[in-house]
């Protein structure tokens, strides 16, 4: 009945410390995986305690979701509850751990300092694992004095469904550190794939990303309405979800920053932003968290065509 390992059970895996650094869409979904599948002893880390208890009241919501389905027991969706620990405080965060998993905003100086100060406190053998989106792991990793424990470990939203890790290897990531990545991922029940480069974007973005932009490119040449691009995606490519609603989801001002680290990194003018694409961001139309982006987002779940 229930979709947790056997290891979730076991005395000496609490004793196994995974700390999650920021507790937004991505790192309380990191660290519900983490306790609930791996049944590792997690620590959770964010900047403000109303951060913290917004993570940790997604967890028991997304934890509740899972006992509801009958997916886990009511013992073991308090259980994956109990093993995590928010905490402010970076040195209680990185105390003991084997792993840290980064996953703050997706701002290149506030990562940067972020990694100046863990390589304070980081182990000789603790690896650390970025879930950036774009930033390049080689640079993350140059803030740090174990380049070589440095590595990208991509999830994909949300963290508790999604099946697949990218892990990225870094100008100086060691092989040991790839080996470690993968085995936690596999204890996590999560497929990887291997970026042997880190180049901007890894695999699934690279590929995604232009197609998405060039679905906004359709809209805008007029050759036609969304719901029909949307439409053929689905049951031409059989795609679960159409290219602008996956961009209302993603939000199209995140879109918009991967095509510009594109532009920047390849310097190939085939990454261009559709300039539609622009425009519904300089006017805060960014999807499904602003209410609206190709369509009208009703409660942040129904959708309807955008008026
Ligand atoms: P988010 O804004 O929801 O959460 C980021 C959290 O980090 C916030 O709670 C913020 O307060 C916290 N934070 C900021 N500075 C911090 C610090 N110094 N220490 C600890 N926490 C800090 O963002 P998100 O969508 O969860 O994205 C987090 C990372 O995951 C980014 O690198 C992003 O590129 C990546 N990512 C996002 C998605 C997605 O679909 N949103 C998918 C894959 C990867």
């Amino acid at each position: 009945m229930v979709k947790t390992s056997p290891r979730a059970s076991a005395t000496m895996d609490r004793e196994v410390k995974v700390t999650v650094l920021g507790a937004g869409l991505m790192g309380h979904g990191i660290a519900q995986v983490a306790s609930q599948v791996g049944g590792y002893g997690v620590s959770i880390l964010d900047v403000e305690q109303s951060f913290l208890d917004r993570g940790m009241k997604m967890i028991r919501d997304s934890v509740g979701r899972f006992v509801d389905k009958g997916k886990l027991t009511k013992d073991q969706g308090e259980d994956t509850v109990k093993r995590i620990r928010p905490t402010l405080d970076l040195a209680e965060a990185m105390k003991g751990s084997q792993l840290v998993i980064e996953a703050a905003t997706e701002e290149p100086k506030l990562k940067l300092d972020l990694y100046r100060r863990i390589s304070e406190l980081i182990e000789k053998d603790t690896v650390l694992a970025s879930n950036t989106s774009s930033i390049s792991i080689t640079l993350l990793a140059s803030a740090t004095k174990y380049p070589e424990n440095v590595c990208g470990m991509h999830f994909f939203n949300p963290p508790q469904l999604m099946p697949l890790i990218e892990i990225i290897k870094g100008k100086k990531t060691s092989e040991q550190t790839i080996q470690k990545v993968r085995d936690v991922s596999a204890k996590l029940g999560k497929e990887t794939v291997l970026c042997k480069k880190d180049s901007p974007g890894f695999i699934v973005n690279r590929i995604l990303v232009p197609a998405l932009n060039e679905a906004v490119f359709l809209v805008q040449e007029g050759v036609a309405e969304p719901e029909d691009i949307d439409k053929a995606v689905k049951l031409g490519l059989n795609w679960p979800m159409g290219p602008l609603q996956l961009l209302d989801y993603v939000g199209l001002d995140t879109t918009l920053n991967i095509t510009q680290v594109f532009m920047n990194e390849f310097q190939d003018s085939k990454y261009r932003a559709s300039p539609l694409l622009r425009e519904l961001v300089r006017a805060g139309m960014l999807g499904r968290k602003t209410g609206k982006g190709f369509y009208s987002w009703d409660g942040g779940s129904a959708t309807k065509p955008r008026s």
